[in-house]
């Protein structure tokens, strides 16, 4: 081992969430050294600090993990599979390959970070040359900083820094071969893992996705042909108006580069072109935040936040996560959270807005469930999501803001297509009532075989006497000093 390796000694590429062979720079680099390359994947769960990746991400990195043993099998070296810790696996099979380099790309949750450090340490010291790259986002969180070199919170000026900061780079091809190997690598197998559930509920999951960069390039595909209206589009439920692409992006299936410059490249202009972008900015913006406040996965950004008087309540906790809450959007985003692993983010706003306004229960209770049942689960977007979602955060909804869910489904589920899919026993009323159900006259509610409290919830707060109790409860809180 050591640098001065001779040219059959690997090079390990070390996947994490970077889960592709295009625009992947550690593959790239090793290829480019000439050398063999083992691509190596480590399951090591109990590393996630708390947020060890939930039924709906394991669903998702099996088939993922399948189709990226396919892809660098073609290339040459197939994927080897190791469980345990990190370090310890990854020194154990640098020595037993011989290999005199380490490549990986970066990631940015706290626990990791603070693994990864220690690890390039240890792999260092042994000798090898560890290293890592950027393939998971636009902009370094250290590079967008204010004057001041502190994070921004606010996410304007934070986009305003980053897009004249610099034009992210243009993706890289992938690379043409791998070398494999001279002795044989044991690995194994994906199914060992056991990251498929017991029982089978992921029926839905498989009809809606398609793991894997296949599936990542075909939504990209896709959605640029509907980008020019994605502005009019993307904030109706009912329309297939984003591109959904983020559980592709968690799982680093795609390289946020190759949307940047598919998307700027498209001869589409407009509104909706920025807008995207913009899009891809917050999720730049997440993870800026997590990487400089690292406690916010658990705890609010704003202290005065940790005061703050939630309620306890595991039975409207469950009435929220099964869609028993009696307002028919509500319970049609968290039933097709359960069925898809995925939300339309408009109503993630309004299903969160519920649960920390209306039913005053802690917003940590709505991070957890999202993070166990989304198959793009992503503690940077997650955490900025619902912190967001309870005025705690950066750039958060101020206090007084209460989405009604009521004139939200109005506004944004006109025809109640949205809930029609998702609510299907109340596929029988007539639009004028199918925002509100309990207001719908009796022969109305007959005619559509329809009985409140029996074939369909009535509503488990009521959202004018909510917002009121909302509104009194954090108007208390005084602001302190922040952390
Ligand atoms: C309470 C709550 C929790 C959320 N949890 C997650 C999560 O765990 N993982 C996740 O990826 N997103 C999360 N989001 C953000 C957003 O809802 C999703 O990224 C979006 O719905 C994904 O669909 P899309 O790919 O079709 O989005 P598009 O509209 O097509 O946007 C393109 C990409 O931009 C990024 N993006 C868009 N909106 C946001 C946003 N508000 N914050 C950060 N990035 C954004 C995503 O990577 C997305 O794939 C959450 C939002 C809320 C309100």
């Amino acid at each position: 081992m050591g640098t001065s390796a001779s040219s059959t000694a690997p090079v390990i590429v070390w996947f994490r969430q970077d889960l592709r062979i295009d625009d992947n720079p550690a593959l790239s680099a090793a290829a480019e050294s000439g050398a063999p390359v083992i691509p190596l994947f480590i399951w090591s769960p109990e590393e996630e600090g708390n947020w060890e990746p939930g039924a709906a991400s394991r669903f998702w990195l099996h088939h993922s993990l399948t189709e990226l043993t396919i892809s660098l099998a073609r290339l040459g070296s197939p994927l080897i599979i190791k469980r345990g810790y990190s370090l310890s696996v990854l020194r154990d099979f640098a020595k037993e390959v011989g290999a005199h380099a380490v490549y990986w790309s970066r990631r940015y949750e706290p626990s990791t970070i603070v693994r990864d450090k220690n690890l390039k340490g240890a792999l260092v010291n042994d000798g090898v040359d560890a290293r890592s790259f950027n393939a998971n986002l636009l902009f370094e969180p250290w590079q967008v900083l204010n004057a001041k070199n502190e994070p921004y919170r606010v996410f304007t000026a934070f986009y305003k820094a980053a897009t004249a900061l610099v034009t992210p780079p243009a993706p890289i091809d992938p690379p043409k071969k791998l070398v494999a190997p001279v002795k044989k690598v044991r690995s194994v197998a994906i199914s060992d893992l056991m990251l498929l559930p017991k029982i089978n509920w992921t029926m839905g999951l498989n009809d809606a996705w398609q793991p894997g960069e296949k599936g990542a390039k075909k939504n990209l595909e896709i959605f640029l042909d509907v980008l020019n209206r994605y502005v009019p589009d993307r904030d109706c439920p009912g329309v297939s108006g984003t591109s959904r692409l983020s559980p592709h992006l968690h799982f680093g299936e795609i390289s946020p580069r190759t949307i940047w410059h598919a998307v700027r490249d498209t001869g589409k202009a407009g509104e909706s072109k920025t807008t995207y972008l913009k899009e891809l900015v917050w999720r730049e913006f997440a993870h800026s935040l997590l990487y400089h406040f690292p406690h916010t996965a658990n705890s609010p950004l704003r202290p005065e936040f940790e005061r703050f008087a939630w309620r306890n309540d595991p039975d409207l906790l469950e009435r929220w996560q099964k869609g028993a809450t009696g307002y028919p959007l509500i319970d049609a985003g968290m039933r097709e959270l359960w069925h898809t692993g995925w939300m339309h983010n408009r109503v993630r706003m309004i299903v969160a807005s519920f649960l920390v306004k209306d039913l005053l229960l802690p917003w940590q209770q709505g991070a957890e469930w999202f993070w166990d049942t989304l198959v793009d689960a992503d503690l940077a977007n997650n955490t900025l999501g619902w912190q967001w979602s309870a005025g705690c955060g950066a750039d958060a909804a101020p206090y007084f803001r209460v989405f009604n869910p009521v004139l939200q489904s109005q506004k944004f589920d006109p025809d109640g297509e949205y809930i029609k899919r998702w609510v299907p026993e109340l596929s029988g009323l007539p639009k004028a009532w199918i925002h509100h159900p309990w207001d719908t006259p009796k022969e109305v509610l007959k005619a559509a075989a329809i009985e409140l409290g029996k074939s369909y919830p009535q509503p488990i707060v009521d959202h004018a006497f909510a917002r009121q109790r909302a509104l009194e409860a954090f108007k208390q809180l005084k602001p302190v000093a922040a952390k």
